[in-house]
């Protein structure tokens, strides 16, 4: 259990900045000890300085106990980095936990977090581009251990490709033999065949550890099994840092609108709880977002009609945080 008090907030572009807000209310109401600090980061300051993220803001972030995230947009140009793969990395945050919970399933996807495709090894030429897919020995056992970790007694599955991919070849014997090591039940699925497969059968899932832009991919897809992204939480969890965010993006063409689905955002605050030992706290936030789509209040992504601050007041209400609604 981790000592949590300073936390790290970071709204960052499009609808973080509407979602996070929300988060960040049930949070301080929950815990009345934790302290608060905005990090700015993201498109929005690269606009306005030129920069995305300076080594004050890196600093802040690490003098956190834990962050709480939005999303930030990363405009698809050769000069713009992405903000978020290079925090993932200056915090050595090497596992990133994507859980899918529904009716009948309950599937952790476990995404190693700072090689791959995103390795940042890569180049744009006159007529050729290349973006190496680094795998290394040290985070591939890395991320299998986690993975079996959290695993336990139930079945990991591992994601890839190495029919085609001779580096899908490396990471599948090292999760295997980490497995077997930790004896933790295992098998294996090609990556593609995964992505249908888990939407067919989702109750056939326990923990899926795959690689980067596998990860990513994945738990897109099986956001289908929830209602879609504004549904999905996740933990980016390295050795002495935690950054919590949803996995969706800060979807531009609803931002500014007030119609944005804040559950991704409170289940990432759910997960921050449970990282800080408060598994009662975490359930209440989860069983409180249950409670309000029992009443019949949505956002429209889910085809509803309720914004994104009825919704949280909703929450806040069930959570016995807040009066009428
Ligand atoms: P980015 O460039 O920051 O990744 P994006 O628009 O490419 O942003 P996402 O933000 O992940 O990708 O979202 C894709 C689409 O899913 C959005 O355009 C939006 O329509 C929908 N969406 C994502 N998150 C939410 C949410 N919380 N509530 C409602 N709709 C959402």
């Amino acid at each position: 259990m981790a000592k949590v008090r300073d936390i790290a907030v970071v709204c960052g572009d499009g609808i973080g900045q509407e979602v996070i807000p929300i988060a960040r209310e049930v949070l301080s109401c929950l815990h009345p000890e934790f302290e608060f600090f905005p990090v700015e980061v993201g498109y929005g300051r690269w606009k306005r300085t030129g920069e995305a993220m300076g080594a004050d803001e890196l600093a802040l972030l690490k003098s956190a106990d834990a962050i709480l995230f939005g999303a930030v947009t990363t405009p698809p140009s050769p000069d713009y980095q992405s903000v978020v793969v290079r925090i993932r990395k200056e915090l050595d945050l090497f596992a990133n936990v994507r859980p899918v919970k529904g009716d009948g399933f309950d599937i952790t996807v476990v995404r190693e977090n700072l090689e791959g495709l995103y390795s940042g090894i890569e180049e744009v030429g006159e007529n050729r581009a290349t973006t190496l897919r680094l795998l290394t020995r040290r985070e591939c056992e890395r991320i299998a251990r986690f993975a079996c970790s959290i695993t336990g007694p139930r079945t990991l599955t591992v994601g890839h490709k190495a029919n085609v991919l001779k580096s899908d070849v490396f990471f599948r014997e090292i999760c295997l033999h980490e497995a077997s090591v930790a004896g933790v039940k295992c098998n294996e699925r090609f990556i593609d065949a995964l992505c249908l497969d888990v939407l067919l059968h989702p109750a056939s899932y326990d923990v899926i550890v795959t690689t980067n832009m596998f990860g990513d991919i994945l738990s897109d897809v099986a956001a289908y099994l929830v209602g879609g992204l504004g549904m999905l939480p996740s933990a980016n969890i390295g050795e002495d840092y935690a950054l919590f965010e949803p996995v969706h993006g800060s979807a531009p063409d609803i931002a500014g609108q007030g119609v944005a689905n804040p559950v991704a955002a409170l289940r990432s605050a759910a997960l921050l709880l449970r990282y800080a030992g408060d598994i009662s706290g975490a359930d209440a936030v989860e069983h409180a977002i249950q409670q309000v789509f029992s009443g019949g209040i949505r956002t429209r992504d889910l085809g509803g009609s309720a914004g994104t601050k009825e919704f949280g007041d909703a929450v806040l209400y069930e959570l016995g945080l807040k009066g009428t609604t």
